[in-house]
């Protein structure tokens, strides 16, 4: 193909996505299509001869969007969302065009370079510990990876060479190894055990869904008494459920002085950090070992966009450093040699969407977005207080709100069934406790209280036709 075509494909398609999404409201938040809708809709084999640039468009709406479920609706209010802002996009542009995998400094200078400098933005931006920063010239620093659930995994493993490393004498070691979390993690905690070959210790929260400091002790003393070998903890900062913070600082004391790996993972809630005001929630990240939180849920970053802080990264020297000839690079010095951090060797020049997205929109403009979800939550929780037909589930941390109808499980179960059967919102449930939840996420970015309204409404006009039935 040649540049001419390549102007018009993508002139086309960008103003294909600009008019699809400012008539976003016209199209349905959830697809209308079955499993199984689109293998019908293709040929059995891929096309002989080359087609037409036309008929892929014509395509589009007719095989790819009766599939799609609408992420950027503002009645979708599911999960933790993803962020479509698009500044991302048109850096993904310029990204996939330069497509060059930056698993050394030579394969691709800007893309090593240009990730240490957004890492040391983010944390700014977030308040992290400057020890976090390449810049602080310590041990510590950062990558750019996709998801929250690779930065568990990854870190799991650090600490399992980490601690095998100490116990190099005993051949048992491994049959020894236990983790924790708690009983709120997200299933990637439950996954990267799975995947590392770790046993789990699910550590009961308080009441209020927060893991503290006694309960980890006592089940490290049960652990240590039985003959584990506890090393590595993931704490939540904002749970998938009920977004509840756990408490840092002092799980931070006790796996310090335990010798235990703390990893906090903060998928969500991590991007809130850019507002000062949110920050007591991480109060003690400083005694963390890892820190990791996606740009791509709350930061207006396509996915997949997620960032690793590590304190020491001497750590993945020690355990994870490959250096064949065929990938030798002879310069770099000091920057990080990312293949080493990272599972697969080849990347994405993820760090050009972060530097478009900060600049486009100013650190202001990522606080103003995170505070006006905020703001948003805390006006839809006031609304399902104000209706004696519902109760709230949880105090509204971020822009998560977890309510229900009161009565039984049975109950908020078929309400969940109607709204998302009828489609006009999306929201995802949850178990919380013993109680089956609803849950409603603000994730659009321009997302008003009139989007808010629109939401109760439905889910009111849903709840007393259930009620009168
Ligand atoms: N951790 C938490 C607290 C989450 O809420 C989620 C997803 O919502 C994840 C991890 C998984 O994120 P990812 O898809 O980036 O692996």
């Amino acid at each position: 193909f040649n540049s001419e075509e390549f102007k018009k494909f993508s002139k086309e398609m960008i103003d294909f996505v600009a008019d699809y999404y400012d008539n976003i409201e016209q199209r349905s938040v959830l697809p209308k299509v079955q499993p199984g809708y689109l293998r019908n809709l293709l040929p059995p084999k891929a096309p002989v001869e080359p087609e037409h640039w036309k008929s892929i468009m014509q395509d589009i709406e007719k095989v790819i969007i009766p599939g799609v479920t609408n992420w950027r609706h503002p009645h979708f209010h599911a999960y933790f969302g993803v962020g479509i802002g698009y500044p991302s996009i048109v850096a993904e542009i310029l990204a996939n065009a330069l497509s060059g995998p930056g698993f050394s400094w030579i394969s691709m200078p800007v893309s090593t370079e240009l990730e240490t400098v957004m890492m040391d933005w983010i944390a700014d931006l977030l308040g992290l510990p400057e020890h976090f920063k390449f810049s602080s010239n310590g041990t510590g620093g950062g990558i750019i990876d996709g998801f929250a659930s690779d930065a568990t995994h990854y870190t799991l493993l650090l600490a399992r060479e980490r601690v095998i490393r100490n116990y190099s004498n005993d051949d048992k070691t491994f049959s020894k190894l236990i983790m924790y979390t708690s009983s709120q993690a997200h299933s990637s905690v439950t996954k990267a055990g799975l995947l590392a070959g770790i046993k789990v210790h699910y550590v009961d929260t308080d009441e209020m869904f927060t893991l503290r400091g006694a309960n980890l002790e006592k089940a490290i003393k049960e652990d240590r008494n039985k003959g584990f070998i506890p090393f590595y903890l993931c704490a939540t900062l904002g749970t998938t459920t009920s977004c509840a913070f756990d408490n840092i600082q002092e799980l931070g004391v006790i796996c310090n002085k335990e010798k235990i790996w703390l990893h906090v993972d903060a998928a969500y809630a991590g991007s809130s950090f850019a507002c000062e005001e949110n920050r007591h929630f991480m109060a003690g990240i400083e005694l963390a070992d890892s820190f990791n939180f996606n740009l791509h849920k709350w930061m207006l970053v396509t996915v997949d966009c997620s960032a690793l802080y590590v304190k020491d990264k001497t750590e993945i020297n020690n355990s994870f450093s490959v250096d064949p000839v065929y990938l030798k690079c002879p310069v770099g010095g000091e920057l990080p040699l990312y293949r080493n951090w990272q599972i697969a060797l080849e990347r994405r020049f993820r760090s050009l969407k972060v530097w478009f997205t900060l600049r486009l929109y100013g650190q202001k403009g990522i606080q103003n977005h995170i505070r006006k979800h905020i703001q948003l939550a805390r006006e839809f929780e006031a609304m399902i207080k104000s209706d004696d037909i519902f109760e709230i589930c949880y105090p509204v941390t971020m822009g998560l709100v977890c309510f229900r109808l009161k009565g039984s499980n049975e109950l908020n179960q078929k309400l969940n069934e109607l709204i998302n059967a009828e489609a006009q919102i999306h929201i995802t449930p949850s178990k919380l406790g013993d109680k089956f939840i609803l849950r409603l996420s603000i994730l659009y970015e321009h997302a008003t209280t009139e989007h808010i309204e629109f939401a109760f409404n439905n889910i009111k006009k849903h709840a007393e036709s259930l009620l009168k039935s």
